[in-house]
């Protein structure tokens, strides 16, 4: 089976960042649900995985080992990083400047991406799309919820912020900006949540706990305590 790519509705110049299920039936790889037709990158990415291995430059399992790591990435991680950012002003400051240096000190590196982190407070909320596919700071989230994915979000999120936000039953004030930011390829944001009323006494991994994914993404607060 072909496609032509042009027709293809991830076609863009815009490295990607998808979920493949890479389901066939070639003896080299592991059984796979079987259910989809494969489509015209599905059978790219396959061919591209099979050859490397053949020519020696990965082998099966380095595969399987670096897919099995990254699903194991929870947004436990991200919520380290905000819990951090709300007990050290000197950490906040420098996620703020450097954001990619402040992660990787927390033992999260992102060496291929640059990251931003966007600050909630009294007059800006931030939120977060890939209005091209699914771009996502996976080493500090883990794999985006298919929401993210969907062409509804994409679409809606940049057109009506504030409807689709009270969707998520986010309650943003008039008076708060909505800002919403495209991710790329090269470019991940992650949302800092503002730090829920009442949480003075709490300990930094206590305050981890109510840093949820989507409070991370922009859609919704952080939990209260
Ligand atoms: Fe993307």
């Amino acid at each position: 089976m072909t496609q032509d790519p042009r027709n293809h509705p991830h076609d863009h110049a815009h490295a990607h960042d998808h979920d493949h299920d890479h389901a066939h039936d070639h003896a080299h790889s592991p059984p796979q649900p079987d259910d989809k037709v494969h489509s015209y990158y599905q059978i790219l990415g396959v061919a591209l995985k099979e050859l490397l291995i053949e020519k020696g430059v990965v082998s099966a399992q380095e595969v399987r080992a670096a897919i099995e790591a990254r699903d194991m990435i929870t947004p436990a991680n991200g919520a380290k990083v905000v819990a951090r950012a709300w007990v050290d002003p000197a950490f906040r400051a420098k996620l703020r400047a450097d954001a990619n240096a402040a992660v990787a000190e927390l033992g999260f590196p992102m060496p291929t991406t640059r990251l931003v982190a966007l600050e909630n407070d009294e007059t800006t909320h931030h939120v977060v799309v890939c209005t091209l596919c699914s771009c996502y700071p996976r080493e500090l989230l883990g794999l985006p919820p298919s929401w993210y994915k969907s062409r509804a979000y994409r679409a809606r999120i940049v057109r009506e912020p504030r409807a689709v936000l009270a969707e998520f039953g986010a309650d943003v004030p008039e008076e708060v900006e909505v800002r919403v930011h495209d991710s790329t390829a090269d470019l991940r944001y992650l949302v800092v949540p503002r730090r829920p009323e009442g949480t003075g006494a709490l300990d930094e991994a206590a305050l981890a706990a109510l840093v949820t994914r989507d409070a991370m993404i922009g859609v919704a607060p952080a939990r209260a305590p």
